[in-house]
């Protein structure tokens, strides 16, 4: 009877249970495809205000297949190919012409501005040409090339700068031509250059969330020396006291390596927070939302809720080039992708080209059909392996066809996955027909501008349909017609 009453508790419990996550998916199913396809059911705005950010996100597969391989160092390719653009904003004026020997660490291009960089020649030889070369985004900028002696001799103006405050510290990170190394290119000096007190959070991405990416990684198991630096003498000059450094939970080694870091620098509050590994917790307001619980709403800044984030690399870049004076001129690379034959993270002077790098890891097993600057998720497919690495290029990725492959899309089937999948919350599908009808209302209604880029909607959507692609066209229709309405005012 006792057994009984026992098993008739337990199928009572599951049914419930069952009937309660039923009720839950369906009542979300419906409230989703609802919300998606009404677009001004609600005022977006404020629903963005109100529901963004839940841990939302899709599991890729990772892929992480060369975390395990020793990182190797390319010494001295023949050429490099250094363009005046790495960076967010105006291209750099090249300071070298034709015939001039440099060495690495040689100034061969002075930044344009506030919002610039500064590049270095990362090999030592001489200028063979400057040349026009076609950016991924399709505008053209200046490249310097560079004949290799082989030597790779140090500039012997190459010294540790004094760095004695705020202001020297600023002043030696303009110099340094340090960006956002984890993609976005910003010069690193402009995102520090705010008022010190206005910066109560320092987060270090590294939250490497991209399949087959492990540079980052690597970073963080290889140079928390350079870190630790950095960390001190931000909190020398600028005071920064609470450091949080973000990992997602499968990077146990790395997750190892910044606890003991965090426990020697006893200046400042480093502490080490595990996240889900769920893709894309590596977003900029993802990240500040999943670590200090603050949001970044649209058309703000994360400085504006007292945040700063800097990637792992980026904060190492700075502790080398503070404590030794060598400016941003190597990047470590993982190149991957199923037709590399030798998969593995690679130090490569900044401006090597794609093709020496493959050839360095044993060349290709069979052609690519495509070849990706970044990871597969937010990466830009490049032309050609003259393409050379850039400040900002975290891995190349030589996808065979069959990896490479994208489904045929169909119709929409109005099912509100990619609504219910967004970090945002975002309607990709309604962006996706304000777009076809080039409803620039609706658009911004949606909060287009809001978009990452991450793919999310585009991977879990049932129908295959191209929605980044779509939110990405969308957002430059919007650039577009700011700049019409800018011209007629
Ligand atoms: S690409 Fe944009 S709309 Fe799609 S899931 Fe990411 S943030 Fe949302
Ligand atoms: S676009 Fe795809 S995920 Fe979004 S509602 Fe349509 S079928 Fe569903």
């Amino acid at each position: 009877m006792h057994s009984l009453l026992n098993h008739f508790l337990i199928f009572k419990v599951l049914t419930l249970d069952f009937t309660a996550r039923f009720m839950y998916n369906h009542v979300q199913w419906v409230y989703c495809a609802v919300d998606t396809f009404l677009p001004h059911r609600h005022n977006r705005k404020e629903r963005y205000k109100d529901m963004a950010f839940y841990l939302r996100g899709i599991h890729t597969p990772h892929r992480k297949n060369t975390i395990k391989q020793p990182t190797v160092r390319i010494n001295s390719p023949a050429f490099v190919t250094i363009p005046m653009t790495m960076h967010i904003g105006k291209p750099a004026i090249p300071t070298v012409k034709v015939g001039d020997l440099v060495q690495i660490g040689t100034k061969i291009g002075e930044a344009d501005g506030r919002i610039s960089s500064n590049i270095y020649s990362s090999v030592s030889g001489k200028v063979t040409k400057l040349v026009e070369y076609l950016q991924y985004n399709g505008s053209a900028t200046t490249a310097v090339v560079i004949e290799s002696d082989g030597e790779m001799t140090v500039d012997p103006a190459i010294c540790p700068p004094a760095v004695h405050n705020r202001e020297d510290l600023i002043a030696a990170l303009r110099e340094s031509g340090i960006v956002g190394l984890g993609g976005a290119g910003f010069p690193t000096h402009v995102k520090l250059d705010v008022e010190p007190e206005r910066i109560e959070h320092l987060i270090i991405n590294g939250a490497e969330c991209e399949p087959y990416v492990t540079s980052d990684t690597v970073t963080m198991l290889t140079r928390a020396d350079d870190m630790a630096y950095a960390l001190r003498e931000l909190y020398r000059c600028l005071g920064i006291i609470n450091v949080v450094i973000a990992i997602e939970n499968n990077k146990k080694e790395a997750i190892a390596a910044m606890r003991e870091m965090a426990g020697a620098v006893t200046e400042c509050n480093v502490s080490v927070k595990s996240l889900p590994s769920v893709y894309p917790q590596g977003g900029e307001k993802v990240l500040i939302y999943h670590t200090t619980g603050r949001k970044v709403l649209e058309n703000k800044l994360p400085i504006d809720v007292g945040c700063v984030v800097l990637n792992c690399t980026t904060l190492a870049a700075i502790g080398a080039y503070l404590k030794t004076g060598m400016p941003l001129v190597e990047k470590c690379v993982t190149v991957d992708g199923g037709s590399v034959k030798n998969p593995q993270n690679v130090i490569v002077p900044i401006g090597t080209s794609i093709e020496d790098l493959f050839n360095f890891c044993g060349g290709l097993t069979e052609q690519p059909a495509k070849i990706i600057y970044g990871g597969p998720m937010m990466g830009i497919t490049v032309r050609n392996t003259d393409t050379p690495v850039l400040k900002n290029t975290n891995a190349i990725l030589a996808l065979t066809p069959k990896e490479a492959k994208l489904p045929e899309p169909t119709a929409c089937i109005r099912c509100g996955t990619c609504t219910n999948t967004c970090p945002f919350g975002l309607a990709p599908a309604a962006i996706a027909l304000a777009y076809e009808k080039k409803d620039i209302e609706a658009l911004k209604a949606l909060s287009v501008g809001t978009c990452m880029e991450c793919g999310c909607c585009s991977f879990v959507c049932p129908a295959n349909r191209p929605l980044v692609q779509m939110n990405k066209l969308s957002k430059q229709l919007l650039r577009e017609e700011q700049m019409k309405e800018a011209k007629k005012s």
